[in-house]
C-alpha cells in the first residue's frame, strides 16, 4: 500500500471511528479533533459518503450551543445502513445471531436450534444460510462487511479451534472453514473473549485500564481487558480463569483436572446441588438459574444456600483474580446472570474483604448485553476489524 494511500485508509478510520464515539459533528470540528485540515476532511468526507459509510444531516444542537458562523448547521454522521455485521455465536445445540449496524445498532437477532453434537461444517452451513437470507433483504444486500463467529473453546488469534470439548471439536481451521463458504472476510474468537469485547466497545465511556469478565453458564468462559487490549496470551488461549483450581478435589472438570472453578460456580454445580434428584433436559437445564433464583426470592432456603455455596466458590475465584489483576470493573455475564444478580453485593464486600489489604475494590456487575452478549461481542470483532482504530484492541 502506497503511503498516500495508506495514510487514507487510516484518516477514514479514524473519521468513522470519531463518529462512532462522539456522535455526529461538523467537518470543522472533525478536522479540529483530528488534526488534518479542512480541505482533507472534506476529501476524505466526500470518498467515505460515496461508499454510503457517512451521510449529512442537519446539527440539532441546543440554542446555546457554538453555531458554526456564515453556513447552515450540517453535521457529518455515520450512516448505520452504510455496513452490517454479523455475529454467530455457537453453542450447545444453538447458534445465536446478532446483526449490527454501522453505528453499532442491533438490527437483527434470531436463536436457532442445532444437534448438541453438530459438526463444524454443518455448523458453518447453519450460518451460511442465515446469511443467505440476510442477502436476499433489500436494505442488507452487499452490505454485510463482516462475520464473527464465536465457540465456547480455545481459539488461536488465527481462527483456528484448537479443542472445544463440549462439542467434540479438536484443531478445526474454523475461519477457513467459514470464508470458504461465506463471501466476506470471517473472524473466530472464544465467546467470553467476544462478549468481553463487546462490553467494552459498546460502552466507550468505560474505562478499560483493567475489567475481568466470567461469563458462567454451562462452563466458566474468562477474558480480560487490560490497558485496552484483550489479553490473549502466546497463541490466544488465555484467560482460561474458569480453570483455575480453587480446591485439591472435587467434580471432574471439562479440561480433565478436578478443583477448578468452572466446576463449582456453573450449572452442572447448580444442578448437582439443587434438588439433584430430578431429571433435566436441556430446555430444563437451561431455565435452572431462573428457576431457582425465583425460588430464593420466594423463601425456598435450599435455593437460598445453593446460592451462597456458589457465591462463596465465585468469591475464592475472583480474590485471586482482583490479587493478579486489580481490575477497576469486573463483569459477570451467561447463563447464570439470574443466579448473580441478587449476590453481586454480597460478592463485592466478601472480594473486598479477603483481596490484600490496601488493593482497590472493583466495582462488580452483570454484562449489559444479556444472551446476546456472544452474538454481539462477535459482531463488534468484525465491526471493529473492519472499520474502527480506536483504542480498544483484539490484540493479535
Ligand atoms: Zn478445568
Amino acid at each position: 500500500m502506497a503511503d498516500q494511500t495508506f495514510a487514507r485508509y487510516v484518516n477514514e478510520r479514524r473519521i468513522l471511528t470519531q463518529l462512532r464515539l462522539q456522535g455526529a459533528m461538523p467537518r470543522a470540528e472533525l478536522a479540529r479533533r483530528l488534526a488534518l485540515t479542512p480541505a482533507t476532511i472534506t476529501n476524505l468526507v466526500d470518498n467515505l459518503a460515496s461508499d454510503a459509510l457517512v451521510i449529512e444531516q442537519h446539527a440539532r444542537r441546543g440554542d446555546g450551543a457554538r453555531r458554526d458562523v456564515g453556513r447552515p448547521g450540517v453535521d457529518i454522521a455515520l450512516n448505520p445502513q452504510g455496513g452490517f455485521f454479523l455475529g454467530a455465536e455457537i453453542g450447545v445445540g444453538l447458534v445465536r445471531f446478532a446483526l449490527l449496524d454501522l453505528a453499532l445498532g442491533v438490527v437483527d437477532s434470531e436463536t436457532q436450534r442445532l444437534a448438541t453434537t453438530i459438526s463444524p461444517t454443518a455448523a458453518v452451513e447453519a450460518i451460511a444460510t442465515y446469511v443467505e437470507g440476510l442477502e436476499r433483504r433489500r436494505r442488507v444486500k452487499g452490505r454485510l462487511r463482516s462475520v464473527g463467529i464465536t465457540v465456547p473453546g480455545l481459539v488461536r488469534s488465527d481462527g483456528h479451534v484448537v479443542h472445544l470439548p463440549i462439542l467434540g471439536w479438536k484443531d478445526v481451521n474454523l475461519r477457513a472453514l467459514a470464508e470458504a463458504a461465506l463471501s466476506v472476510p470471517v473472524f473466530v474468537e472464544n465467546n467470553a473473549h467476544a462478549a468481553a469485547f463487546g462490553e467494552v466497545y459498546t460502552q466507550p465511556g468505560l474505562s478499560t485500564d483493567a475489567i475481568i469478565y466470567l461469563k458462567l453458564g454451562t462452563g466458566c468462559g474468562g477474558a480480560a481487558i487490560i490497558n485496552g487490549r484483550l489479553m490473549r496470551g502466546a497463541s490466544g488461549t488465555g484467560s482460561e480463569f474458569g480453570h483455575l483450581r480453587i480446591r485439591t478435589a472435587g467434580p471432574r472438570c471439562s479440561c480433565g483436572q478436578e478443583g477448578c472453578l468452572e466446576t463449582f460456580v456453573n450449572i452442572a454445580a447448580l444442578q448437582r446441588a439443587y434438588r439433584p434428584g430430578e431429571g433435566y433436559d436441556t430446555d430444563g437445564l437451561s431455565a435452572l438459574p431462573t428457576r431457582v433464583a425465583e425460588a430464593a426470592a420466594r423463601g425456598d432456603r435450599d435455593a437460598d444456600a445453593v446460592m451462597n455455596g456458589l457465591a462463596g466458590h465465585l468469591i475464592t475465584g475472583l480474590t485471586t483474580l482482583v490479587n493478579i489483576f486489580n481490575p477497576g470493573t469486573i463483569v459477570l455475564g451467561g447463563p447464570m446472570r439470574p443466579v448473580l444478580a441478587s449476590r453481586l453485593d454480597a460478592i463485592a464486600e466478601a472480594v473486598g474483604a479477603a483481596i490484600v489489604p490496601g488493593m482497590a475494590r472493583p466495582q462488580i456487575r452483570l454484562s449489559t448485553l444479556g444472551e446476546l452478549e456472544c452474538a454481539v461481542g462477535a459482531a463488534t470483532i468484525a465491526h471493529h476489524r473492519a472499520f474502527d482504530v480506536s483504542n480498544i484492541e483484539i490484540g493479535s
